[in-house]
Parts: structure tokens; C-alpha cells; sequence
């Protein structure tokens, strides 16, 4: 089995990077940051992140595993103190593989059309203000925007930035991307549907903002300053990101334990 690891750098991820790595070559396990099988990331939901933007070239032939050195995580379901269980579940164990939707997000200029995927969110921002932006749902104009930004997440994202803007929490095994408003501008002359919507994998949205403005493109934890943007298409993508379970993770349990708390 080869891994790649990725930890949050911070002193106690890199002390458990280091005791990941002495277990694992015990178990005969193989370093590869090329291509790997197995990609390990040590830190919070965050790093994870990150390990999936590294990797996600190869999204299609690898399977993550999260460890938390905090709280458990919604995508870190292994803990400090668990790494020789994990690593002897990986020595030994099959897996079952789970997938969560991700965005496939096209950025269109006069020049090129560009493709990211996300993991949690695509999130849109002026630099200079409100922003303002057409909305269109499979190609029919659906609203005019104007506020502080539009977000548009997968269900693994629904719990992050998407859940703080009011909208809906969404189980991964569902295949579709959440578009909530942040501060939308309502009045007599500005006017939106104020609630989150959520679109089918068959259906997309394209949100056009004036080329002229200077804005803020979110992917995840990334953010991409662009001007003479014409469009923004977002989808379900076709890859999906695959996690490793070597033993059960109910996305609902993590729900309650993050936002209720077990005591209620
Ligand atoms: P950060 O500001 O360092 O962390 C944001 C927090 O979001 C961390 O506590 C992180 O968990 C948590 N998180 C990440 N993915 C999550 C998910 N799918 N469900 C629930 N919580 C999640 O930023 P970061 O570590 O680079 O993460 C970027 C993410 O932050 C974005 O994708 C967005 O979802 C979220 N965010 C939220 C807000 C908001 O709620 N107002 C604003 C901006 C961004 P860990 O501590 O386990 O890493």
C-alpha cells in the first residue's frame, strides 16, 4: 500500500506525522507523494482540504483518510490517540469506500474557459462592495443579485460556510450543489428569492457578474483575486472524492456532535 501524508504543520500534527510514519513502515506500508493509493491528512476538516487539492489530479484513484487532533471532524474521523488502530486497519483491513459529490466550477473570460473542483464551496465576492451578479438556472435568467456574495456548496460543505448563511445541511449521498445568498440587498428596486436553493446533478447555474468588476473567487480555502470574468458555471462534477471507512462514520452522528452536542 503506498500513502502520501499531509499534516497541518502545526507541532503536534507534525509529532503525529512522524509516529504515523514509524507505525506504517513497521507494516511494511510505502511513502509515495507521486501516486500514492491512500491519502492521509492530519490536522482538522481544513487539512483535508488541502490534502484534496493536492491530490485531486488523481482524485479518481485515491482514497483519503482524516485524522483530527481536535474535536472529530465532518471529513477527520480518526483521532490523536488512534494511529496504531488505523494503521493496523490499513495493514490489514479492506476498506469500504464511501463518495461525496464535489463542484466542478468553469470560469469563463474573453480568453479561456478554466475548470476547478471543489470540495466544500465555490464562493463569489466583490472587492470593491456589493456584489452584482445574474443568476441563471440551466440557461434561463433566474434573478438579479446584489449583496456581500452568492456561495454554492456541495452536501460535505453544506455543515461549513454554506450552514453559517443559513442554509440547509445536505447527507453526501445526495448528488447536488446548495446556491445561498450572503446579505442579498432586498427592497423596492432589488429583488431575490432570499432562500437557499438546492439543484440536481442534471441541472446547472451560471452566475454572471459585470467583467469590469474586480472580485473575489472562493475555492475552499483558496481565493483567487479576477477581473474580465464573464461567467461562472457551476455543476456537480463528474469525479467525486472517495474516502476510506475501516470502521462506520454516520454522517448524522457528526452532525449532532458538532452543532447539538451529545448531552442533549
Ligand atoms: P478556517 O477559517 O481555518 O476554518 C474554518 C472552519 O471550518 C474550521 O473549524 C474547519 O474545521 C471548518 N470546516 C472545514 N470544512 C468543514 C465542513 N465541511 N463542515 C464543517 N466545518 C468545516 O479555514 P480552512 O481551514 O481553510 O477551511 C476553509 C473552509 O472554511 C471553507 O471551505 C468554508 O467552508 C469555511 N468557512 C466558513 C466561514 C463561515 O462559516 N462564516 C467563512 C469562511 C470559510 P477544522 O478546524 O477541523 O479544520
Amino acid at each position: 500500500m503506498k500513502y502520501a501524508l499531509l499534516d497541518r504543520g502545526d507541532r503536534l500534527s507534525r509529532e503525529l506525522s512522524e509516529q504515523f510514519q514509524t507505525l506504517a513502515a513497521a507494516r511494511g506500508l510505502t511513502p509515495d507523494d507521486t501516486a500514492p493509493e491512500l491519502v492521509l491528512s492530519i490536522g482538522g476538516d481544513g487539512t483535508l482540504l488541502q490534502a484534496f487539492h493536492r491530490f485531486k489530479d488523481r482524485v479518481d484513484d485515491v482514497s483519503f483518510v482524516g485524522v483530527h487532533t481536535g474535536h472529530l471532524g465532518f471529513y477527520a474521523d480518526w483521532q490523536k490517540d488512534e494511529l496504531p488502530t488505523l494503521v493496523e486497519f490499513i495493514a490489514t483491513k479492506q476498506p469500504w469506500k464511501v463518495s461525496y459529490p464535489l463542484i466542478q466550477i468553469d470560469i469563463v473570460t474573453d480568453a479561456s474557459t478554466v475548470s476547478h473542483l471543489a470540495l466544500n464551496e465555490f464562493s463569489l465576492k466583490s472587492v470593491d462592495g456589493t456584489l452584482v451578479a445574474g443568476i441563471n438556472i440551466n440557461d434561463e435568467p433566474f434573478e438579479m443579485f446584489r449583496g456581500d456574495g452568492i456561495v454554492v456548496s456541495t452536501p460535505s460543505g453544506s455543515t461549513g460556510y454554506n450552514k453559517s448563511l443559513g442554509g440547509a445541511i445536505i447527507h453526501p449521498s445526495l448528488e447536488a450543489i446548495q446556491i445561498a445568498e450572503l446579505a442579498s440587498i432586498n427592497n423596492r428596486v432589488y429583488r431575490t428569492l432570499g432562500s437557499s436553493i438546492v439543484l440536481p446533478k442534471h441541472h446547472h447555474c451560471d452566475i454572471t457578474p459585470d467583467p469590469e468588476e474586480q472580485l473575489y473567487l472562493g475555492i475552499d480555502h483558496l481565493v483567487m483575486p479576477m477581473t474580465g470574468v464573464r461567467s461562472i458555471i457551476c455543476r456537480v462534477a463528474e469525479s467525486k472524492i472517495t474516502f476510506a471507512r475501516y470502521r462506520p462514520f454516520p454522517f448524522w452522528n457528526r452532525v449532532r456532535s458538532a452543532f447539538i452536542g451529545s448531552e442533549n
